[in-house]
């Protein structure tokens, strides 16, 4: 009779060796667990976990000229508490301060949010609307690879990571000279502990009178968290009126393919995304 097997490496060489040492390579990864733990009645008896929480190599805030890395084991609350992610990426403790409670956020992890790869996972929107870079380890060649963050995911849950990959960094460019505008903003049942209906993150830089560039994502509202580049056309280069922040609304409208589920129905995330949006480009508008 098989029986579950659980491993814990300290180093990623650590992690390639025993990957290589499983004969049928059907690893399931667990950094904090809690995505995991939800799910835990539905893993199989014969699971091979490997536990690489405890892997220094991949905790850790560090800038590095024009970029932050993220290592991917960095709880959410050591996001939240640290003074580089405070200063230079504030759209991401917007995200993480209405994620879970105090008690999740310790042992949850910036990857284990990635690699969950829920449409509703909140720091996803951010980290796309950022053009995060995620850097990925394959056990199989000994190699580093280097994606776009919006290539990774592929449907609901599902990521283009291969056999054994996991993701190791997450690299966020930092935009030193401009004063940017950053909103996060998450529609749930109630204002803690909360699911997301729909979210909408942006990043957008203004002159006087007109929006010089906008980006936005939507959570939520499609298979995968996507750039609303419809909208952020139509938006750049205007002055924000009352018809053009109407006609936006319209336009986000078209871009998104929400579903019905057991959290929202398909109108009502239409709804929240289009409300969203006003919301969003009237703080716009307000600084
Ligand atoms: C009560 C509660 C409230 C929650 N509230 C929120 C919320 O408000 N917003 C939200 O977005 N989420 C929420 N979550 C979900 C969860 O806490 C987050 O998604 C968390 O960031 C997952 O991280 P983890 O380290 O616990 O992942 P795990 O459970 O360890 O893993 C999650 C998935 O990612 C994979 N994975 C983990 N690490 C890696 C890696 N380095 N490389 C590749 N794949 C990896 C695992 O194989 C698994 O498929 C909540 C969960 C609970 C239980």
């Amino acid at each position: 009779m098989n029986s579950m097997q659980y491993y814990s490496p300290n180093t990623i060489n650590e992690y390639r060796k025993i990957y290589s040492g499983i004969a049928d390579k059907s690893i399931l990864i667990f950094s904090g667990g809690t995505d995991l733990m939800v799910g835990r009645h539905e893993l199989s008896q014969d699971a091979v976990i490997i536990d690489i929480s405890g892997i220094a190599e991949l905790k850790g805030i560090v800038k590095k000229g024009d970029k932050i890395h993220i290592g991917s084991c960095t709880t959410l609350n050591e996001l939240l508490c640290s003074h580089k992610i405070q200063n230079d990426i504030p759209i991401l403790i917007k995200a993480i301060k209405t994620m879970a409670s105090e008690q999740i956020r310790n042992r949850a992890t910036i990857g284990g949010n990635i690699g969950n790869a829920s449409p509703a996972g909140d720091t996803i929107t951010p980290l796309v609307v950022l053009e995060t870079k995620i850097e990925i380890f394959s056990p199989e060649s000994n190699e580093v690879r280097t994606i776009p963050i919006k290539t990774l995911f592929s449907g609901p849950s599902a990521t283009t990571l291969e056999k054994g990959e996991i993701i190791i960094k997450i690299i966020i460019p930092l935009r030193k000279d401009e004063d940017i505008f950053c909103y996060f903003r998450k529609i749930g049942q109630r204002n803690a502990m909360t699911i997301t209906k729909a979210s909408l993150s942006a990043i957008a830089k203004c002159s006087d009178t007109k929006i010089e560039w906008i980006k936005l994502a939507s959570g939520s509202v499609s298979p995968v968290v996507k750039r609303m580049s419809k909208t952020e056309e139509f938006i750049k280069g205007k002055k924000l009126t009352p018809v053009v922040i109407n006609e936006a609304k319209e336009i986000i409208a078209k871009e998104i393919s929400p579903i019905t589920d057991i959290r929202s129905t398909k109108a009502f995330r239409v709804l929240i995304t289009k409300n969203l949006l006003k919301d969003c480009l009237s703080a716009l508008i307000k600084r």
